[in-house]
C-alpha cells in the first residue's frame, strides 16, 4: 500500500518545518530540545532530527516520523552535550525520504556544522549551476547551502564568515540554526518570511542558557523566558557566555512575514510580532460576520485552526457557537489503499460529525482557507449526510489564488480553486448554501499589521524574487 501523501491535509497548506537551537552550559540538553522540537510538531510531521556538540564531535539523529518516534531514551542518552540544534520536518511527498531529514551535518578544512532550516530557497538551480554542483530532486536546499558552506570552508572562511558569504547569495525564505564547535548560529532572511524567536533559560541575572526557536511554545514547554524576536537579515549566535548579534544580511525595506502563520500555521498560542495567534484569528471571525451575516442556527469551526475564527464569528453575529466535527488527533502519516487514495472521502479518517449537533441546523462552517476544494466539498457533503438543513461556508482568509515559493507547500496555480473561478462558481462545486471569504483588509485589520505580511498568494505579489513558471509550477519543498 503506498504512503498517503494526500489525506485530508492534502487539501491543507503545508508548514515546511519548525527549528530550535539551545546552549545551556552543564547540561544535557537533548530531553530539552525534546520538548521545543514536541511544541513545534505542528510545523512538519515527516521527519524529525537533532544534533548535538560534545567532546569535539558532532552526533546526529534523524529519521522519517513524529517526534515521538524518531526518538527513545537511548537515542536521547546517546546525544550528550550542552549544544543542540532541532529540526522537524513536512515534505512533500516526491521528497519524502530520509536523506531529506535534517539535521544535515558536514565536515571541512577541520571544522565540523550540522544545520536545520525552515523555509525555502527560490534560486537553488542558480546556485548550484554557479557553484558547479548537480542539484537532483533529491537534494534539498538545505543540502545544497550545507555544500556551500562546506566549500567555503573549505577555502578557509569560518563558519560565520561562509555563511554570510553563502546566504548573502541565497533568495527565497530561511529561518535557519547551524551547529558548529561550541555553539549556534540562528539566522534569518532579509525578508523574515518565516517566524525565529529568541529566548532565555534561568533568570536575567543567573541566566542558565540560551534558546532559538521557531514559535513562542517551544520557550514555553522549556520554561525559558521569551526576549525578543531575530530580525530580518541578523544572526545570532548562541555561546556558553551569552549571545552575540550581527546584521549579517541587509534587512529588506519592510518585513515580510507569512500572513498564514497567523491565519493557519501557528499554533494559536504562538505570539508573532506581538500579536497572540489566537486573538488574531478571534478578531478574523469576528470581522468576517460583519462582512457576511447570514440568518443561521449554529456557528461552528473545522478544528483547529477555524475554531478561535468561529468563536468570534459567534460573538460578533449573536448566533450561538458549538462544536459540530471532532478531530482525530492522532493522525500522522498512514497508510491507505490505491482506492482510497482517489476517494475525497479521508476527510472522514481526521473528522467524525456530532450528528446531535448539526441534524436540522442551519450552519455556519468557519474554516481557514481553501486551497483546491475536494476537501471541503467532502466535508460539506459529511455535514449534509448528517442532517445539517443549510452549510454556510465562511472562509477566514481570502481566496488563495498564487502558489508559495517561501516554504509553503502549495499545489500547482493550475489546481487552485480560486485561480480559476468565481466565488459563486466555488460554492457550486462545494456545495455549499453560501460561501463568503473574509477580505484582505479585514484580515489584515484583524491582525494588525497592515504593510509587515507576505501575502503573494492572496494577492501575486511576491515581495522577492520567485521562479518564472508561475503557471505551472508549485511550491517545491
Ligand atoms: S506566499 Fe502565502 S503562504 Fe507563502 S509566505 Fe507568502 S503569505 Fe505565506
Amino acid at each position: 500500500m503506498p504512503l498517503d501523501p494526500d489525506s485530508f491535509d492534502g487539501e491543507r497548506l503545508k508548514e515546511a518545518c519548525g527549528v530550535v537551537g539551545i546552549v545551556a552550559p552543564g547540561s544535557d540538553v537533548a530531553y530539552m530540545c525534546y520538548d521545543t522540537l514536541y511544541a513545534l510538531q505542528h510545523r512538519g510531521q515527516e521527519s524529525a532530527g537533532m544534533a548535538t556538540f560534545n567532546n569535539h564531535q558532532i552526533t546526529v539523529v534523524k529519521d522519517n516520523g513524529l517526534v515521538s518516534h524518531v526518538f527513545s531514551d537511548a537515542s536521547l542518552r546517546a546525544l550528550a552535550g550542552a549544544h543542540v540544534i532541532g529540526h522537524t520536518r513536512y515534505s512533500t511527498s516526491g521528497s519524502a525520504n530520509w536523506t531529506a531529514a535534517q539535521p544535515v551535518f558536514r565536515s571541512a578544512a577541520g571544522s565540523i556544522f550540522a544545520i536545520a532550516h525552515n523555509g525555502n530557497l527560490t534560486n537553488t538551480t542558480a546556485l548550484a549551476e554557479e557553484a558547479g554542483i548537480e542539484f537532483t530532486s533529491m537534494l534539498s536546499d538545505s543540502d545544497l547551502v550545507a555544500e556551500l558552506l562546506a566549500r567555503a570552508v573549505d577555502r578557509g572562511a569560518s563558519v560565520g564568515e561562509a555563511l554570510k558569504e553563502v546566504l548573502s547569495q541565497a533568495e527565497g525564505a530561511f529561518s535557519m540554526v547551524i551547529l558548529e564547535s561550541g555553539k549556534i548560529h540562528a539566522v534569518r532572511d532579509p525578508h523574515g518570511f518565516r517566524p525565529l524567536c529568541l529566548g532565555q533559560l534561568g533568570t536575567p541575572e543567573d541566566p542558565e542558557g540560551w534558546v532559538v526557536a521557531s514559535e513562542t511554545p517551544a520557550l514555553d514547554v522549556i520554561g525559558a523566558t521569551f526576549l525578543r524576536e531575530i530580525l530580518p537579515g541578523e544572526m545570532v549566535t548562541l555561546t556558553d557566555i551569552g549571545v552575540t548579534s550581527v546584521q549579517l544580511l541587509e534587512p529588506s525595506d519592510k518585513q515580510d512575514l507569512c500572513i498564514f502563520e497567523f491565519v493557519y500555521f501557528a499554533r494559536p498560542d504562538s505570539y508573532l510580532m506581538g500579536h497572540q495567534v489566537h486573538t488574531t484569528r478571534r478578531r478574523m471571525g469576528e470581522l468576517l460576520a460583519g462582512q457576511s451575516h447570514v440568518d443561521a442556527d449554529l456557528v461552528m469551526g473545522v478544528p483547529d485552526s477555524g475554531v478561535p475564527a468561529a468563536e468570534g464569528f459567534a460573538k460578533a453575529s449573536g448566533i450561538p457557537f458549538g462544536y459540530g466535527l471532532v478531530k482525530n488527533r492522532y493522525i500522522g502519516r498512514t497508510f491507505i489503499s490505491p482506492d482510497q487514495v482517489k476517494r475525497a472521502a479521508n476527510v472522514r479518517r481526521k473528522l467524525n460529525p456530532l450528528r446531535e449537533n448539526i441534524e436540522g441546523q442551519r450552519l455556519i462552517v468557519v474554516d481557514d482557507s481553501i486551497v483546491r476544494g475536494t476537501t471541503t466539498q467532502a466535508l460539506v457533503r459529511m455535514l449534509r449526510d448528517a442532517g445539517a438543513a443549510q452549510v454556510h461556508l465562511r472562509i477566514s482568509s481570502p481566496p488563495f489564488m498564487w502558489p508559495c515559493y517561501f516554504g509553503i507547500d502549495t499545489p500547482t496555480r493550475d489546481d487552485l480553486l480560486a485561480a480559476k473561478h468565481t466565488i459563486a462558481e466555488m460554492n457550486d462545486f462545494i456545495g455549499s448554501d453560501t460561501l463568503e471569504f473574509i477580505s484582505l483588509a479585514n484580515l489584515r485589520a484583524a491582525i494588525g499589521l497592515s504593510g509587515e505580511c507576505c501575502d503573494a498568494c492572496l494577492t501575486g505579489n511576491y515581495p522577492a524574487p520567485v521562479p518564472v513558471t508561475i503557471g505551472a509550477a508549485g511550491g517545491r519543498w
